[in-house]
């Protein structure tokens, strides 16, 4: 999966200083800040991509790693993101803004949460997850290390000291929302808003919990285990609940979505279940014939050569390729056959190739017919009509 370049989402020249890259992120998260474009899902993919490209590009040691060796390098040095979500990208507008921040509610009020999931559930958490061949053949227990919200033991999630020090909200009066009269092309108009207090909660903490701070929600490292089962294909998504985000001051968390990526296989390629594998035979083995040793998914396997085997061939071991994640069936193993030309010879080997050449006729192929069999083979295999 190609992954844009994070100097060309800030718009950046590669040789941008910090303070440079800083400047952009901040025009690039405000102009795709959900609270300018509520209910874009494009706007706030890229609100989220800016958000990774500015999570590498200002740390000094994340870039050079960046600069070197692209989004892999991210990716193999664990630096990959563990899933943007939209509380964690708004957390740190304090670092890029400032007190000054150009929206009044760090916790979203713009839309894409509403009070009525921040106060119930918490958001999604999403991560990729690079799989082997190997590891979807045979399916993994995967542990992996993720920084979410989780809720506050000290305070039992309402982000107060205790029972007492948590009072109906004054400005509101429990209610959660306030009514303003504006006026509006229309003549005036009453609009109810989210309590600006209590964001809608209806209470306010006269004394914090120390340990949150008053968010009834801590981050923390956990290690989240995670069974991929065999056959996953690439793009698809697992959700594990309940293993995202607890919302502030809230009890229930998102989910956790893992989304699956196939890393290429040096040797074997694959193709929906069955593993295509390109084995390349002396001319001589293709000639007499021989016993050879293939390497499957699961570990080596004799195979015979018949004598006369045409470049192009396709053997098939049945079973040797992947587990079907939704059935019993499993898919084959398909070796083509490749005949392998030779390119230095010793004055002897070619002196007898020579004379080989001047007494063999048949050496030669005598009709197209052959090659139109492969052909038919190779359509028969991939289901090509
Ligand atoms: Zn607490
Ligand atoms: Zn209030």
């Amino acid at each position: 999966m190609k992954q844009p370049d994070y100097y060309a989402i800030l718009e950046v020249q590669r040789e941008a200083t910090a303070e440079e890259i800083k400047k952009a992120y901040r025009k690039t998260a405000l102009k795709y800040h959900p609270d300018r474009n509520p209910n874009n899902p494009q706007a706030e993919e890229k609100f989220k991509l800016a958000a990774a490209a500015y999570e590498v590009l200002s740390d000094e040691k994340k870039r050079a790693i960046y600069d070197q060796y692209g989004h892999e390098g991210i990716k193999n040095k664990g630096f990959q993101s563990q899933g943007f979500d939209m509380d964690d990208i708004f957390s740190h507008f304090g670092d890029i803004f400032g007190e000054q921040s150009p929206f009044s509610s760090f916790f979203g009020s713009g839309g894409h949460t509403s009070t009525q999931t921040r106060t119930t559930k918490g958001t999604n958490l999403r991560i990729s997850l690079q799989l082997t061949l190997q590891e979807i053949a045979q399916g993994i227990t995967k542990h992996i290390k993720i920084n979410r919200y989780v809720g506050c033991m000290s305070c039992d999630h309402t982000g107060a000291k205790d029972r007492t020090s948590l009072k109906k909200c004054s400005t509101c009066n429990g209610q959660g929302q306030v009514a303003q009269i504006s006026q509006t092309m229309l003549g005036k108009m009453r609009v109810v808003n989210t309590c600006p207090t209590c964001r809608g909660e209806g209470q306010s903490i006269d004394i914090p919990c120390v340990a949150c701070k008053g968010d009834g929600r801590i981050k923390k490292e956990d290690i989240v285990t995670i069974k991929i089962p065999a056959g996953v294909t690439e793009g698809m998504q697992l959700s594990m609940r309940g293993y995202g985000n607890v919302a502030v001051r809230g009890k229930s968390a998102g989910d956790l979505i893992v989304h699956i990526q196939e890393k290429e296989d040096p040797l074997f390629q694959r193709q929906k279940n069955n593993i295509l594998y390109h084995l390349h035979i002396s001319f001589l083995d293709a000639v007499l014939g021989q016993t050879l040793e293939v390497p499957t998914i699961d570990g080596k396997v004799k195979i015979k050569i018949s004598p006369g085997t045409q470049s192009g061939k396709i053997l098939r071991l049945r079973n040797k390729g992947i587990k079907d994640v939704n059935s019993y069936h499993t898919g084959d193993q398909l070796i083509f056959v490749n005949i392998y030309t030779p390119t230095h010879l010793t004055k002897q080997e070619k002196e007898t190739l020579e004379q080989l050449r001047k007494d063999s006729d048949h050496f030669f192929p005598t009709s197209s017919k052959k090659s139109k069999s492969i052909f038919d083979k190779f359509k028969e295999c991939f289901n090509i009509v």
